[in-house]
């Protein structure tokens, strides 16, 4: 038998399947479910807790998503976000791996182009590709920077 994970284990329970969302930026987790477009009206079943005390960050947020293992790419756009944020799949209540999230080269389909202009706003059935610089996000297909409020634009 393991320890309990600290307090967050007796804050949102175990979970027997599914993924674990940890160290989220305090604030930020409503954002983490946008990011992986986890709405209210999806069927997932959810727990989220927020501020919750932790040593290494000060306050974190936390989320649980129940019977579904996220895929490396959708976490990965996480770290936009929570670059903190540590991934823990659950299989039979156990840890069965645990990661990091990386930040992606690029991003398609996730954010928003700003630029009312840009192709990616037109009627034209074209995803938003941008590719992540170290000032931002730039648009593959207007040259658009996007430098702050990165969440704002999350699709
Ligand atoms: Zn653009």
């Amino acid at each position: 038998m393991k320890k309990p994970e600290g307090k967050h284990a007796l804050i949102v329970g175990r979970i027997r399947e599914g993924t674990v969302i940890d160290h989220i930026t305090a604030g930020e987790a409503l954002n983490v479910l946008k990011i992986l477009g986890i709405t209210g009206t999806t069927d997932e079943c959810l727990s989220i807790a927020t501020n919750v005390s932790s040593g290494k960050v000060g306050k974190k947020d936390i989320v649980k998503v129940e019977g579904r293992e996220l895929r490396k790419e959708e976490v990965d756009r996480i770290a936009l976000i929570a670059p903190r944020a540590t991934i823990n799949i659950i299989r039979d209540y156990e840890v069965v791996e645990k990661k990091g999230v990386e930040i992606p080269r690029s991003l398609v389909g996730v954010v928003r182009c700003p630029n009312p202009g840009c192709i990616s706003n037109t009627s034209e059935p074209i995803e938003s590709r941008f590719e992540v610089v170290e000032r931002g996000l730039h648009c593959l297909y207007c040259d658009w920077l996007i430098t702050k409020d990165i969440t704002g634009h999350i699709i």
